[in-house]
């Protein structure tokens, strides 16, 4: 802990954020300990992507037999964990097909080149596809045109064309859009990025129903609130409905490069020469995957993120009410806590730097704080992040 803090030489590394003058050199479970042998509470994980924490035992040993057994064998084979995360996928969810890819972004342009196919061929070639204000769908070019972030439409001008904005839970908004070159809708069951704002289960259901009525395809970004984040395998069984597409990232690989496109056998209409990538099912980040997956689906498991979700929502209510807050919001392990002003920016900065230990949380509108944690933190952790906090709030108070 009173090791001199090393200078670090970063010159030839891209700027393309702010990083605070540290190094992240290990990590287990629910903490990650920098190059000064700093610990920090870890509520971020990679942004909801670590979702068994670092350094997972399970995920560690399917790396390590995989890499010892086949990194690469090419796409243009089939490989044992690529077939295996699959079934294991298809078998716990409506979907029938997968297509596997190496980030959420990537994953949505297979979706949007998946819809704008089926377009082609079952609807005349409809290729639009409705998205919503504040969403956020990606990075590349047509997943930032998708994308609802305020200042996005011109950042990169011109945008891919084809994503007119709806808003969130508000079904006349999507209808007042509806034309006949409309393919499909494309939802983040739970807006991460743009806050997390959960979509009503009325609104889903209407969606789901107005879709349907007009051969519209319905496309869940469940790259942020899949994979047990919110308590449920996937977000959209919270809402008893069926979505015809459906794009995993984050939590599937648990930390390693790995993304996914599902489709139902109806929509999966992609010929040779439609989809590919040279990563595409390798099978060291399948492997992974699968080993994220089957801890997910272990016995109990789910409940308990539920359970922590639950407890996580009563601390965060609690230091809504000793703060004189506005509450909270979200589902499972994706919650935030609404602050009524705009400091949310200065909390994460105090709660990184905090000493001895420092606590990792996320902001993504400076009127609130986002918490992410592995879906196995423990009860205890939980409350000692909430306890940090409290410290932070008084602070700032
Ligand atoms: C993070 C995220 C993406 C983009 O995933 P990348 O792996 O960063 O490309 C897409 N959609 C949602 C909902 C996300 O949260």
């Amino acid at each position: 802990m009173n090791k001199p803090v090393q200078a670090i030489d970063t010159h030839s590394v891209m700027f393309i954020t702010q990083r605070p003058e540290v190094i992240m050199v290990e990590g287990k479970g629910s903490w990650i300990t920098d190059n000064n042998g700093k610990r920090y509470l870890d509520f971020l994980q990679g942004w909801a992507v670590n979702c068994l924490g670092h350094s997972n035992p399970g995920m560690v040993a399917a790396l390590n037999v995989q890499a010892k057994k086949l990194i690469n064998p090419s796409p243009a084979f089939y490989n044992e964990p690529m077939i295996g995360l699959s079934n294991l996928l298809t078998s716990n969810s409506c979907f029938d097909k997968v297509f596997f890819a190496n980030s959420g972004a990537e994953a949505n342009e297979g979706a949007i080149k998946l819809a704008r196919k089926w377009g082609q061929i079952n609807k005349n070639g409809a290729f639009e596809i409705i998205t919503f204000e504040h969403s956020f769908h990606g990075r590349t070019l047509a997943t930032m045109s998708a994308s609802g972030k305020p200042g996005w439409d011109t950042m990169f001008a011109p945008q891919v064309a084809g994503f007119p904005k709806a808003e969130l839970n508000d079904l006349e908004s999507v209808k007042k859009l509806v034309t006949d070159k409309t393919v499909a809708v494309m939802i983040e069951p739970i807006q991460g990025e743009g806050g997390v704002i959960p979509s009503t289960k009325e609104f889903m259901h209407e969606l789901r129903k107005l879709t349907k009525e007009n051969n519209i395809l319905l496309i869940a970004d469940e790259v942020q609130a899949g994979c047990g984040r919110t308590g449920s395998l996937f977000a959209y069984q919270l809402y008893g409905i069926e979505p015809d597409i459906m794009t995993l990232g984050k939590g599937i690989g648990g930390g390693v490069p790995l993304a996914a496109l599902m489709a139902s056998n109806a929509v999966a209409c992609f010929v040779p020469g439609d989809q590919g990538g040279t990563y595409n099912g390798n099978p060291l980040m399948t492997a992974v995957g699968i080993s994220v997956i089957e801890q997910l689906l272990a016995p109990g498991f789910l409940d308990s993120v539920k359970a922590k979700g639950e407890l996580l929502k009563s601390e965060l209510l609690k230091l809504s009410a000793e703060f004189n807050l506005e509450g909270e919001r979200g589902e499972g392990l994706l919650r935030a806590l609404m602050l009524g002003k705009d400091i949310g920016g200065k909390l994460v900065e105090l709660a990184r730097d905090r000493n001895p230990e420092g606590l990792l949380i996320n902001s993504p509108r400076p009127n609130l704080l986002r918490f992410m944690p592995a879906l196995n933190v423990s009860e205890d952790e939980i409350h000692q992040m909430a306890n940090m906090l409290r410290e932070l709030l008084k602070q700032t108070a």
